[in-house]
């Protein structure tokens, strides 16, 4: 993966350990994601990396809110996005939350108790609130019918319910929202997804008897890890959704919406650190790095999956786990020779491994260690609290080569 070795070890001659963001590679990623899919608005789902310097270059773009919390929602707001830029979608929202978020987004309501929650909030302000509905369709990525899910609104409940939601006065259902899938890389299967969705969304429309605003398909399109990972064909893809909205264009006038976390962020980010001690036990090297667990967790999660399994491909639990060789390891240092050790980190835990017994260039007291894929589902993620260590910093690196430091 490239980074900017430069900046990392200049930036590594004063932090220890820190998280480099590059704009560069984000608006590159939105580029790419804009020229393949003509007509479609994306969101940013937040939760991925809510970096303010992040979140202000991918908003300034033109590109919406996929907020997963109130703070979110106010996160778009600050960024001086209007309601219809921001889609709250949660399960378990709070009375408190929704009030809250009320005029400054599109809820998207999560279940039968939220719709009427809505309502009731939304007569006492004495407003109307154009709302989603968030549905668990009867169907799955991988063609498989539904199943049980936290997330959404059964489809059948949905169309059972509707007369009911339809006679209510203080909302007015303007949209549909699916999410099922993150981490997809075969696109394939993300195309037949979302026919499916556009065929619920007539179905929804034609039940309701209105025009729908939008459809949010959600997100689905991954990123490649491992070096072993392809990457979606989004011009296949874009062209594919370009096919459905031209076939459903008379009958669906609603605006597509595709949230996108880790595609814009995941490896526009690095994870940089230092290495802190070295020593032979038992016949075994350990290299000591400083903050892994608790300021960049995922690694060390998944040598804790992978630990409980001899799967090949253990299947992924987004965002905590996605799949063996995930992340990259780049010892910045020129040194001559290689070396088979163990890397752990500075925490009192035993649990605090990336890597069993790898062979990289040979490491030494100080030398800086670099880590990639680390731009999504990372700080965020990781118990920055545990020991009170230093936390990492988070720095955006800008294309004008200044910074935005948190
Ligand atoms: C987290 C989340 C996303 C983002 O998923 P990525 O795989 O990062 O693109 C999109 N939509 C919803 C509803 C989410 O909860």
């Amino acid at each position: 993966m490239d980074f900017d070795r430069n900046a990392a070890a200049r930036l590594a001659e004063k932090y220890e350990s820190f998280y480099l963001y590059d704009e560069g590679a984000i608006l590159d990623s939105i580029e790419r994601l804009r020229k393949s899919f003509d007509g479609v608005r994306f969101l940013y789902s937040a939760k991925a990396n809510p970096h303010p310097g992040v979140l202000s270059c991918i908003l300034s773009e033109g590109i919406g809110v996929d907020a997963a919390s109130l703070r979110e929602v106010q996160m778009g707001r600050e960024n001086g996005l209007g309601k219809h830029d921001i889609y709250y979608s949660a399960p378990g929202k709070s009375v408190h939350d929704i009030d809250a978020a009320l005029p400054d987004c599109v809820i998207i309501a999560d279940s039968v108790n939220e719709v009427e929650r809505i309502q009731t909030l939304a007569a006492g302000h004495g407003i109307v609130a154009e709302i989603g509905i968030r549905i668990n369709p009867n169907f799955s990525f991988d063609g498989a019918v539904g199943t049980a899910n936290k997330f959404g609104i059964d489809e059948d409940t949905v169309f059972e319910k509707l007369p009911e939601w339809k006679a209510m006065k203080h909302i007015k259902i303007t949209g549909i929202h699916v999410h099922s899938r993150s981490q997809e890389l075969d696109g394939t299967l993300i195309a037949g997804y979302y026919a499916k969705m556009f065929e619920l969304a007539c179905r929804v429309q034609d039940a309701l008897g209105e025009k729908l605003g939008f459809v949010n398909m959600g997100s689905g399109i991954g990123i490649p890890y491992a070096e072993s990972d392809r990457p979606v064909d989004l011009a296949r893809l874009g062209d594919e959704m370009t096919r459905l909205m031209g076939v459903y264009r008379s009958r669906l006038g609603a605006q597509i919406l595709i949230e996108t976390g880790r595609f814009l962020v995941g490896k526009a980010g690095v994870y940089v650190t230092h290495v802190l001690d070295k020593k032979v036990s038992h016949g075994r090297t350990f290299v000591i790095l400083a903050n892994t667990l608790n300021g960049f967790v995922r690694p060390s999660m998944a040598q804790m999956v992978e630990s409980y399994t001899v799967d090949a491909h253990p299947h992924n639990s987004e965002p905590m786990y996605t799949g063996r060789n995930a992340f990259g390891f780049v010892p910045l240092a020129d040194t001559a020779g290689t070396e088979t050790v163990t890397v752990v980190g500075n925490l009192c835990t035993g649990t605090d491994v990336i890597a069993k017994d790898i062979t990289l260039p040979k490491l030494d007291c100080g030398d800086v260690f670099v880590i990639t894929n680390a731009g999504s589902y990372a700080a965020v993620l990781s118990p920055m609290q545990f020991a009170s260590l230093t936390p990492p910093a988070q720095i955006l690196l800008k294309t004008d080569g200044s910074t935005v430091i948190i």
